[in-house]
């Protein structure tokens, strides 16, 4: 991959972003863009991304919003085609795009509700890195960051999150192997396992009768140690991206790094 001396905190010149229209896409997209780099911002909802596009052009960077469900072949062929076409080339990702999904005690989780849990967080993951792994090999490298969570790979805790858990298990496995078919083209991808992130998610939520999976325990002070309670912000999870994605990482991949101020820790 190639290096840019002296601006070693630059990631890269052009990178896409699922879910960029909210939360930890956003913010990932407006840090990584206020760095210099061109961002494609894919969001479901064109609102959301082009608000994300207009923020970006209100601190001078350069980006273009694009509407496509990253769980669809057709849609994401033809979002990529227009990528390519605006920026010439593509040296990151970031694979983001997901939701909670219906969390409810294993006998009462439809079929339905684990399929679209499946499908969002997880088709997802697959389909974005089945479009732009060809970009990734073409630019001669680059480098993949996955936003997994630490449900299902270090907290087990939220009563009825067996399909989320299931999908962000998943991402893990999927990094980790790909880190391995991936390294003789020079591409690097890690993943970062948040906790408790200030977003919309709870809006791509629904809770049903969590008392029957729950194991009952209370956490008096907050169960975020390092911020007295407090969740993080998309800034937190942004600028390890933003590190993971640039040259500074370089010899780093295959790697998941837990960003949740000790909550996992403590759960
Ligand atoms: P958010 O709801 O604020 O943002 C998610 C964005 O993804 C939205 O703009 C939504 O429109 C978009 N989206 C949903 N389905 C899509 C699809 N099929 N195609 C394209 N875009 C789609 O949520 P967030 O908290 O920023 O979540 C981002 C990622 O972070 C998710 O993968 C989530 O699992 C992960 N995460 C979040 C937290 C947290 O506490 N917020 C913790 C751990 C992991």
């Amino acid at each position: 991959m190639p290096t840019h001396p002296g601006r070693d905190l630059i990631p890269t010149d052009a990178c896409l972003v699922t879910g960029a229209g909210s939360g930890i896409g956003r913010g990932t997209a407006i840090a990584l863009a206020r760095n210099g780099t061109g961002i494609a911002a894919f969001d479901l909802d064109r609102a959301q991304a082009n608000q994300t596009a207009a923020m970006i052009a209100e601190q001078g960077g350069r980006s273009i919003a694009i509407e496509a469900d990253a769980s669809s072949e057709e849609p994401m062929d033809e979002a990529i085609r227009q990528t390519m076409g605006y920026f010439g080339g593509l040296d990151g990702v970031v694979v983001n795009a997901g939701i909670n999904g219906t969390w409810a005690p294993i006998d009462d989780l439809h079929a339905d509700e684990w399929d679209r849990t499946i499908r969002v967080n997880l088709r997802s993951t697959y389909m974005t890195l089945n479009k732009t792994v060809p970009c990734l090999k073409a630019n001669g490298g680059g480098s993949v960051v996955i936003v997994s969570s630490i449900n299902g790979t270090r907290t087990f805790t939220n009563p009825g999150a067996t399909a989320y858990s299931a999908t962000k298990a998943a991402q893990v496995a999927i990094a980790q192997q790909l880190a391995l078919e991936l390294a003789r083209f020079a591409i690097r991808i890690n993943m970062v396992c948040p906790g408790a992130i200030d977003t919309n998610i709870s809006c791509s939520t629904e809770v049903r009768h969590p008392e029957r999976a729950e194991v009952p325990v209370i956490w008096p002070q907050g169960s975020v140690p390092i911020s007295s309670g407090e969740p993080g912000r998309p800034e937190d999870v942004a600028d390890l991206i933003s590190f993971l994605l640039s040259d500074r990482a370089r010899h780093i991949t295959g790697t998941p790094i837990f960003i949740d101020g000790g909550e996992g820790v403590l759960r």
